[in-house]
């Protein structure tokens, strides 16, 4: 099989001389991959001048369905991706991970799509800022795509999430991509993305693959363009300084090895439920994908005391539990490394890490696969190693074998444990098993400056807890320092990191005409109820004005009464009056908006459909019995929800006194029927 890449909406076979893939289990080949002889700088052009303005015509919920859509689309073709992966030495589980993993990020990054954007086409960050005593001048952040191409540079190790995780944010920010795989894996990567294209849900130009080498496209990247890297630190080090990114100040993004930590809690001696959960996801951590995750344990920081019943635990569950062989063998829960040089690697950096620590369980160089051919696969047994002296400078803290490889080390305080998990310079993820909330609280303290993410699991969340190792498409994902200085995923914030946020500057008119968001200050238009129009005749800025309507001492006994709160500064005025913010009794705040919503209804059956809430209510002065409250309801915003026969609309709400000081200020939430 050769390896094709997608050039400008074309299939093509690079030139050069072509590398022969092997499977990682048997060692055959399994497809051929050029090394470049594409034209690189013509693809960062048509990804630009096609890709681009395609998908910035879609709308943020238009691009959230068209992910959906592609998930829906690769789910029905998962059992081929699972087939081949077994060739990169992934078992079953491996591949959920990888393929699931990769599909579910596609699935959530559309549903916060469409439930954190607006259904428009660039973002509003914040509230308006006054920038003059008149109100006349207001500031504005914004958010827009960035008019270039993410280039993304994906490791060996996830052929298909890797793809899909960085995939899901460019194209949902409105952004092509130029996706390029690491080469050892390449042929699962260039299965999916085939499947990807047939289904002809992305628009030209928002999505191109290159097989093999990057020949001289990053010479060609803008300061418009973003280039994400995942894979060794050297590599990622080499491309950050790479001319064009360091003249052209392009966004680079890298999560490179990392030496992450899990640290047992002093609370969590043998028989606890804590202990029996850290031995369990260690030898999960150790075992899933053969080691080879970013975010795999390397580093095990535990008691001194508790080192050898560690240890002991450790090495009975791996002879209990862990079945090395064939990954496509039922009940084989260790596959293969992704290649011999790979497992070579390993090897030799476990020699470097033997310098300071002694191998406790395992032998790197000898393993007998269930299955299949231990010399052919790049098998590797489970190695356990101990630090007994894990100081600054070790390599247990600088070496990262990317294999089923963790060494033990002890600590002596909750202030040790956190320095020894900084001694790792920046990691992706760090966990601690404890039930001991003073223990993990200095701990996470002490550390988390040098974690993209801590976990922390203890009896009562273990059960649902997602694991040390899994990134969430919710949650960030990144570390600092040795890890990259990267950040991925994290919902929407993963989203921003392909667009840019400008402050705009104008007056509110102006910036309401540009952002569709009515600003304060600017002009409101009365004429017919807003309420009566429908979604598509409403206009940002229609008002209604209503009241005024006197407050009465009958009233705010009424509503005490009804609703069962006689809090004290509302019924009684001695004590209301000692209450150094009022001045005697006083109308409830729920009240206040029950009453203006009295006031600016519309009663009669219309294309108003439901009031679903209100946002950032504000009780601002107290309103007294004798005070006259008058209310302005302005049309705010507007979000159609594609497909469903309405939209969102927000009302910019004040209720104001006879002062017309105001009162009560909020966002009134409801759903408009569109036109018929
Ligand atoms: P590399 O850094 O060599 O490769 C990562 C990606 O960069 C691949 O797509 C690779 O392509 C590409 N690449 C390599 N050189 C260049 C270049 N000069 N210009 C542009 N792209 C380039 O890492 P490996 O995959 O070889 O893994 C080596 C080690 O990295 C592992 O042993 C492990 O320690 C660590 N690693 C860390 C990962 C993490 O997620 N933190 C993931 C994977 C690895 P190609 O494959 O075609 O060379």
């Amino acid at each position: 099989m050769k390896l094709h890449s997608y050039v400008q909406g074309q299939w093509q076979f690079g030139g050069g001389e072509s590398t022969t893939l092997r499977s990682a289990v048997t060692g055959e080949s399994v497809a051929e991959i050029a090394r470049g002889g594409l034209d690189y700088a013509g693809m960062l052009a048509y990804a630009r001048d096609t890709g681009g303005p395609n998908l910035r015509a879609r709308t943020f919920h238009q691009r959230a369905i068209m992910l959906k859509e592609l998930a829906k689309h690769l789910s029905q073709h998962k059992d081929e991706f699972y087939a081949l992966s077994t060739e990169t030495g992934a078992t079953r589980t491996d591949s959920m991970v990888d393929i699931d993993g990769g599909i579910g990020t596609l699935f959530a990054y559309s549903g916060k799509g469409r439930r954190e954007l607006p259904n428009g086409h660039a973002v509003i960050d914040g509230d308006m800022e006054p920038l003059s005593r008149g109100g006349s001048f207001i500031g504005q952040h914004v958010w827009v795509p960035l008019e270039g191409v993410a280039v993304h540079i994906n490791a060996f190790n996830f052929p298909c999430w890797g793809m899909l995780e960085k995939l899901a944010a460019n194209l949902l920010a409105g952004m092509p991509a130029i996706i390029k795989p690491a080469s050892q894996t390449a042929y699962l990567t260039e299965l999916m993305f085939r499947r990807m294209i047939e289904s002809e849900l992305l628009p030209a130009g928002a999505v191109q693959l290159i097989c093999g080498g990057v020949g001289d496209l990053l010479d060609h990247v803008t300061g418009q363009d973003v280039v994400t890297f995942t894979g060794s630190a050297e590599t990622g080090r080499k491309l950050r300084c790479h001319p064009a990114i360091v003249n052209n100040a392009t966004r680079f993004s890298m999560e490179a090895d990392s030496l992450n930590c899990s640290i047992l809690g002093p609370d969590a001696v043998p028989g606890t439920p804590e202990f029996d959960l850290y031995i369990k996801e260690v030898v999960r951590e150790m075992t899933v994908k053969a080691g080879q995750k970013c975010t795999a344990i390397r580093r095990l920081m535990v008691p001194e005391s508790l080192v050898a019943p560690v240890i002991d635990a450790l090495s009975k569950r791996i002879e209990e539990k862990v079945v090395l062989g064939h990954p496509g063998d039922e009940g084989v829960t260790l596959g293969a490394l992704s290649s011999l040089d790979q497992r070579q690697e390993v090897r030799d950096r476990v020699r470097d890490l033997l310098d300071t620590a002694e191998l406790v369980y395992g032998n790197p160089d000898e393993c007998d696969p269930r299955g299949a051919d231990g010399d052919a696969g790049a098998f590797m047994s489970p190695l356990i190693l101990h630090c007994a002296s894990p100081v600054a400078g070790s390599p247990v803290h600088d070496v990262e074998a990317f294999g089923p490889v963790s060494t033990v080390m002890p600590y002596k305080s909750a202030a040790d444990a956190a320095n020894l998990a900084r001694l790792g310079q920046g990691s992706l993820v760090g966990s601690v098993f404890t039930a001991d909330p003073e223990f993990a609280r200095e701990v996470v303290m002490g550390s988390a400056s040098h974690h993209g993410r801590l976990l922390v699991v203890d009896r009562t969340c273990a059960k649902e807890s997602t694991g040390h190792g899994s990134p969430m498409p919710t949650l960030v994902h990144g570390g600092p320092g040795r890890a990259g200085g990267g950040e991925e995923l994290g919902g929407v914030r993963g989203v921003f990191h392909y667009m840019q946020r400008t402050a705009l500057q104008g007056s509110p008119d102006m910036l309401s005409a540009i952002t569709g968001r009515w600003m304060p200050g600017a002009s409101r238009r009365e004429g017919e109820h807003p309420f009566r129009k429908d979604f598509d005749s409403l206009r940002i800025g229609d008002t209604v004005k209503a009241g005024p309507r006197a407050i009465t001492i009958e009233d705010i006994e009424h509503f005490a009464e009804f609703t069962g709160d006689t809090f004290y500064a509302h019924m009684d005025e001695e004590a209301a009056k000692a209450n150094p913010f009022f001045d005697g009794r006083v109308a409830h705040g729920y009240y206040i908006v029950s009453l203006a919503a009295g006031l600016f209804v519309a009663p009669e059956p219309g294309p108003v459909l439901a009031n679903y809430g209100v946002d950032n209510l504000r009780f601002m002065t107290p309103a007294y019995p004798g005070d006259e409250l008058s209310v302005t309801l302005t049309c705010k915003e507007k979000n159609l929800r594609e497909g469903a026969g309405y939209g969102e609309v927000r009302w910019d709400t004040v209720v104001t006194n006879q002062d017309n000081e105001s009162v009560a200020q909020y966002d009134v939430l409801t759903m408009v029927a569109t036109a018929a």
